[in-house]
């Protein structure tokens, strides 16, 4: 399907595919925070699962939208490549009309093996790549940007530099070079299964319906963890679907006896009516209005002032400032 509808044009595809990207990313992302940050929206029953008691400024949120807009044209060069290369032929990767019926390849089992393919060795390339931004400070340089956002919202999923976007949707080039695959198969993995599931890391919010505590799946505490606590020298949970990588490599997995998921939380009595009386939801709908996108410095990406100071401890506010700065020392 995607192999016909792309303009035959590489500029005309790229233009086309960071579009659409953007367009998805905005759309998806709004819906979520519409739900669990807007004002009227927010209620007790929703915020006793918020991992974070806190609510972004207005401004953190205008950050993140930036963020993504000023690298995901580097996300869609990949793809872009990927669907010249096919259509000319010099790739393996190739499109059917209805991959469920394309009996030459499987049919409906042929779908199901070549997604949990991609899901699984993608997983492991996102995370291997997500480490080397926490261990290395060339690397760490790049990946800081998106820790900025140390209580993300739904719009911070791919609020990466231009270069973390690339090397993060790399697979959609490399994979279809080495192995056959079915190019809508592959875009839908990333483009609704990824995002979607990126979401769900960058909510904000836990689900009673995945506890923190499984073995198996990365949660959204372990991502709020991650952009809380994660920073050069100390890779918690860079895993983005799976646990086990994590699990496999020192330092990957932050201690247990520490943990303040939302349900460690509860137990403790920290999401009471009480204390929900006193949190403040601010005013997102200035996010709606074109002169706040206007303002001094709105559109670099680093306009708040909202820090990430009052939840570390000594040692981490030693990392924290690391962050802030140039980030050229490594720190063990
Ligand atoms: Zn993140
Ligand atoms: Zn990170
Ligand atoms: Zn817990």
């Amino acid at each position: 399907m995607l192999c016909e509808f792309s303009p035959s044009s590489f500029l005309s595809t790229w233009l086309l595919l960071t579009a659409i990207g953007f367009s998805i990313v905005m759309v998806s992302s709004s819906i979520v925070f519409y739900h669990y940050y807007w004002k009227n929206m927010v209620t007790f029953e929703k915020w006793k699962w918020k991992t974070n008691p806190k609510f972004p400024s207005p401004e953190k949120v205008r950050d993140e939208i930036v963020q993504t807009a000023k690298g995901i044209y580097t996300a869609t060069i990949p793809p872009t490549i990927s669907i010249y290369l096919s259509q000319t032929g010099k790739s393996k990767a190739y499109c059917s009309g209805n991959p469920l019926t394309d009996s030459d390849h499987g049919g409906a089992m042929g779908v199901l093996i070549q997604f949990l393919l991609i899901v699984i060795v993608s997983d492991f390339w996102e995370w291997g790549y997500h480490r080397l931004g926490h261990v290395y400070p060339r690397f760490w340089n790049f990946h800081k940007h998106h820790h900025v956002f140390f209580n993300p919202s739904p719009f911070a999923v791919i609020a990466d530099e231009y270069v973390d976007q690339f090397f993060r949707a790399l697979p959609l080039l490399v994979f279809p070079m080495i192995v056959p695959i079915n190019m809508d198969i592959m875009f839908f993995t990333y483009g609704a299964f990824f995002y979607a599931y990126g979401i769900y890391l960058h909510w904000g919010y836990e689900t009673p319906y995945l506890s923190a505590h499984n073995p198996i799946f990365n949660s959204a505490y372990h991502h709020y963890l991650h952009h809380a606590k994660a920073i050069l020298g100390k890779p918690y949970h860079t895993g983005f679907f799976f646990k086990i990588w994590d699990n496999c490599v020192s330092g990957g997995v932050y201690p247990i006896e520490k943990c303040f998921c939302v349900q460690c939380e509860q137990k403790k009595g920290k999401r009471s009516e009480e204390a929900f009386k006193k949190v403040v939801v601010p005013d997102y709908s200035v996010l709606l209005n074109w002169r706040f996108w206007m303002g001094r410095g709105a559109l670099s990406g680093t306009s708040a002032s909202d820090e990430n100071i009052a939840e570390l401890t000594e040692e981490e506010k030693v990392f924290a400032s690391a962050k802030r700065g140039a980030g050229g020392k490594k720190v063990n």
